[in-house]
């Protein structure tokens, strides 16, 4: 596949600093496609010195200018929807109608509501004798996971770029194919040199570069709980604002009088969309016992229509996961599920393929709430049903985690389920199967995340204050 052989840094596709690369693996087959430069601190440095460069222009250009270029990139975005979705396949193994709709759909649906957001947002306020001013925070280092590869980007990127902000991204190294098509983009749609840098590297090198870079003001980074924690202890040392979109392990609660197969239907939707590899995924179903049996069959039966296939076959629901490490990794997970006693209903650790990352679509019921498969975050097509007596048994078990990202309640009426919703330890929840809203805050309760992403919260975040007495 096409790739670029250097970092966009200044407006400008440079060679690297090092000669280390990084090589792209397609998880359906694991073919290498490509290769990417690896960064190193001196290219991270480049970038944010370029970042620092363009700042004070791109936050002094009137907002309703900066929401046009985030319209012209949105634009761009969909004039190449084709191409984007089918290098988010080769990376990630996403299937290929998923990719359209979602990977590419939701990042456009994002960059739209910025582009509009940007034009209309108060920069100013008024308060009592002092006017509020909301300015940009600076240079943004930008860290993303690969399991939305062109969401995660858009979702910093474009606020970034509303509020006035110039950035530095470090996109994961499974997935830097779709980050340099989204440079390509940046460039197309005429961001001015420098606003927008990116630089492909490891995690542990310029990722930690970016975190630790003194000309960096806010470090906003999603991923792993583990390697948040160290972004928020080097961004805390620093002084530095820091945003966190980490882990979850999400509660589907489904209570009495619900829409028993709808709502075990729309579940197991929920965790194999994407192999499983959200990080709000409903990985855990509460099911009242006297609907316990029945939610179980109805979980296997609609888990059938998940069968693994070729990722780029319009007909498959069920990729592989991204890389080998995921691979084992989600296979213990389910080797621990039977060895703790949970009873496999369907799937199971065996890879259902001779190449490829593969999982088979696994379903557990009798998982109980202290079991390894009920607490950690597995990221990979598998579904826990727990049961419970009461709705304060459901709520002791949905709180029971130190996650708090996403959710859902299903019940006979609306009313009741935002009831207990209210009770919900978490960042959003969806109600009788709400839908995705690209304007919608998201982000962690406990140790799911500090920060909100999307809409005019998510703009918030890009800004700091100034207020001026009169
Ligand atoms: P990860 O290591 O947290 O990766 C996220 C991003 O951080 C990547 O760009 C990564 O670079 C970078 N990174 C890694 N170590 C770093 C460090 N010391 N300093 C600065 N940046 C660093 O996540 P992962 O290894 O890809 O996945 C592991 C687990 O994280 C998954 O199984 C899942 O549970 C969770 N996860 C959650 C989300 C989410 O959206 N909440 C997304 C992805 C993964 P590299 O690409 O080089 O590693
Ligand atoms: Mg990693």
């Amino acid at each position: 596949m096409k790739a670029h052989d250097g970092m966009y840094i200044g407006g400008e596709w440079r060679p690297a600093a090092g000669r280390d690369r990084i090589e792209v693996v397609n998880p359906a087959d694991e073919q290498v496609i490509a290769s990417v430069p690896a960064g190193t601190e001196e290219d991270v440095d480049a970038a944010v010195r370029a970042a620092r460069a363009a700042f004070p222009g791109w936050a002094a250009t009137p907002p309703a200018e900066r929401a046009a270029r985030i319209a012209a990139l949105r634009d761009v975005l969909v004039a190449r929807k084709s191409e984007i979705a089918e290098t988010i396949t080769a990376e990630l193994g996403s299937p290929i109608g998923f990719s359209e709709r979602v990977h590419v759909g939701a990042p456009v649906a994002v960059a739209h509501s910025f582009a509009e957001i940007g034009a209309t947002y108060a920069f100013e306020e008024r308060l009592g004798n002092s006017t509020v001013l909301l300015e940009p925070v600076g240079v943004v280092g930008a860290i993303t996971p690969w399991n939305y590869p062109l969401h995660q980007i858009v979702a910093k990127v474009a606020p970034a770029l509303a509020a006035g902000c110039t950035i530095v991204l470090k996109p994961a190294e499974d997935t830097p194919l779709t980050a340099q098509l989204f440079a390509e983009a940046v460039h197309e749609a005429g961001i001015p040199a420098g606003v927008f840098n990116l630089v492909t590297g490891t995690g542990p090198v310029a990722g930690q570069a970016v975190a630790a870079h003194p000309g960096v003001d806010l470090v906003s980074f999603t991923g792993s709980t583990a390697v948040g924690k160290q972004i928020g202890a080097t961004a805390g040392a620093a002084v530095k604002r820091v945003a966190l979109e980490l882990g979850g392990k999400s509660a589907n609660v489904i209570l009495p009088g619900a829409d028993l197969a709808k709502a075990v239907a729309a579940g197991v939707g929920h965790v194999m969309n994407n192999a499983g590899q959200s990080c709000n995924a409903l990985t855990r179903m509460l099911v009242h016992r006297d609907d316990y049996e029945e939610a179980v069959s109805l979980a296997a039966a609609a888990v059938a229509k998940y069968p693994t296939g070729d990722p780029r076959d319009p007909a498959t629901r069920l990729g592989p996961v991204v890389n080998a490490k995921q691979h084992d990794r989600v296979r213990g997970y389910i080797a621990k599920g039977i060895a703790e006693g949970a009873r496999l209903v369907a799937g199971g650790a065996d890879a259902p393929a001779e190449r490829g990352y593969f999982v088979a679509p696994t379903v557990f019921a009798d998982v109980t709430p202290d079991m390894t498969i009920a607490q950690e975050e597995i990221f990979g097509p598998v579904l826990s049903i727990l049961a419970y007596a009461d709705e304060d048994e459901a709520l002791s078990i949905a709180n029971g985690t130190v996650y708090g990202l996403g959710g859902a309640v299903w019940a006979a009426d609306e009313a009741s389920a935002v009831a207990f919703a209210r009770r919900m330890d978490t960042g959003q929840v969806d109600i009788n199967g709400g839908r995705f809203n690209p304007l919608a805050p998201f982000g962690g309760y406990k140790q799911s995340g500090v920060g909100r992403e999307l809409g005019p919260h998510g703009l918030a975040e890009y800004l700091q204050t100034k207020s001026l007495q009169f």
